[in-house]
């Protein structure tokens, strides 16, 4: 597979030129899907963009966070999956011209005739100020090790402090967000710092982890149950989780709340939500609610039939309650597929294929033990549901594989 790291900046791009935008769980499925499907059309061009020459498993990285999972291990590269029927080009897309029909990027302008955005999202600092500069998010492979990393020199300055008092601030890690990501990483500390700390020459007892929840439960949206059992878990592990603590201001001090409260600790981390990325929301583009593009119901974006929106960076309404589907892996796979299939659809001439989520259930981890579950409406939580999300977890890596494996000329 050609992996490139320039593109000849005055690509008009064959008459079919196809380019996805983003390497993440969207845009390498409309990827490997299409690189199978247009193996009888070698007059379409596939070209698939990225900063990275890697894809991340995301949703494993609270355990790098955790330090439980070796940051490489998440990232998989590109050149092991993708075969020879997909150009890769490694370069920072900068921005889009839409109206010549051209991505701008590090590498030069790519022509389009037919454009995947799946640039995914950013985290939400709904604008609260200090919040940016001071405090960590969990995002990417890097961003995982910076907390891995900011965790192991906090427990350093809390061994190195006389003062109990001022050990145990610096040996807590405040989680800001109460949805997934935010008690899938509050469950893993908690569970591994007693045993870190010891490394660190510190009594297991003295690390702590606060959850810090700006609405009145974590894991807002889902089951009662599932609140419930995810709440259990986490009090068992000794998370200190605080419902209607809007934070207000992200200080040297902590995190200020509205109530006027401080969370004091020695890491902070911000988990409370996603955006749109910004050359996203500044397209020009239709854009809804946290500037996500606003799609029609075969994924292509509003008046712009010949750009396709995928992932997070989609705004897209489930039609059987009119609520947008949230940002997530699994919905942005489902849609990998769609628009893989609507492409391929536009070019045999077919009809096109409306889009319709099929809910697989929600699956968190609490932990590195134990978890919790809503499946065709049965909630479990303990051992089987972490069971189930490294199933999960496992499954995903293997049908990449498997993929691949569909594009002939790739093996
Ligand atoms: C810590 C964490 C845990 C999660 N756990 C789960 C889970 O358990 N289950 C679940 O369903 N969902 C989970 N999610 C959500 C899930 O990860 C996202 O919904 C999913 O990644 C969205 O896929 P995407 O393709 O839209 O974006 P991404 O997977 O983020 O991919 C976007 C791609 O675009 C590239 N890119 C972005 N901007 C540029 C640019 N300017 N130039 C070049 N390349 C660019 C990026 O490098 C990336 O490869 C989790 C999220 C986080 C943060």
């Amino acid at each position: 597979m050609p992996m490139e790291n320039a593109v000849n900046a005055s690509t008009a791009g064959s008459s079919e030129q196809i380019v996805v935008a983003g390497a993440g769980y969207a845009g390498l499925h409309v990827a490997l899907r299409l690189a199978a499907k247009l193996r009888s059309r070698p007059v379409a061009e596939l070209i698939l963009v990225d900063r990275h020459n890697y894809h991340q498993v995301i949703t494993e990285l609270p355990r790098v966070a955790g330090g439980t999972r070796a940051a490489d291990a998440v990232r998989i590269p590109l050149q092991d999956m993708l075969g020879e029927r997909v150009r890769f080009v490694q370069t920072e897309i900068s921005g889009f011209d839409l109206t010549g029909r051209r991505v701008l990027t590090g590498a030069g302008p790519i022509g389009w005739r037919r454009l995947v955005l799946a640039l995914g999202s950013r985290p939400n600092d709904f604008a609260i100020p200090g919040l940016a500069q001071r405090v960590l998010s969990l995002y990417s492979a890097d961003d995982a090790e910076r907390v891995w990393a900011a965790v192991n020199k906090a427990l350093d300055d809390a061994a190195a402090a006389t003062d109990p008092e001022r050990q145990r601030r610096l040996a807590t890690v405040v989680v800001g967000g109460g949805g997934a990501t935010g008690v899938e990483l509050a469950g893993e500390l908690a569970e591994i710092l007693p045993e870190v700390a010891s490394s660190h020459g510190l009594a297991p007892d003295r690390p702590a982890v606060q959850l810090v929840e700006a609405g009145p439960a974590i894991l807002a949206g889902s089951s009662p149950q599932l609140i419930d059992k995810a709440a259990r878990i986490l009090s068992d592990l000794g998370v200190q989780v605080r419902t209607n603590a809007m934070v207000a201001a992200a200080t040297e001090e902590g995190f200020r709340l509205k109530d006027g409260q401080l969370v004091e600790g020695g890491v902070f981390v911000w988990a409370g939500g996603v955006k749109a990325p910004e050359l996203v929301a500044d397209s020009g583009l239709p854009t809804g609610h946290n500037g996500r593009v606003k799609v029609d119901r075969y994924l292509r974006v509003l008046d712009r039939p010949e750009i396709y929106a995928a992932g997070d960076l989609a705004s897209v309404t489930d039609p059987r309650n009119g609520h947008v589907l949230p940002p997530l892996a699994q919905v942005a796979l489902e849609q990998g597929e769609t628009v893989a299939r609507n492409l391929d659809a536009e070019l045999e001439g077919k009809p096109l294929e409306a889009f319709t989520f099929h809910d697989k259930g929600f699956v968190v981890s609490v932990g590195t033990r134990r978890g919790v579950a809503d499946i065709a409406g049965i909630t479990s939580g303990g051992r089987l549901a972490h069971l189930l999300k490294d199933a999960i977890e496992w499954e995903y890596r293997q049908s990449v594989r498997h993929l691949r494996g569909w594009d002939p000329v790739a093996v």
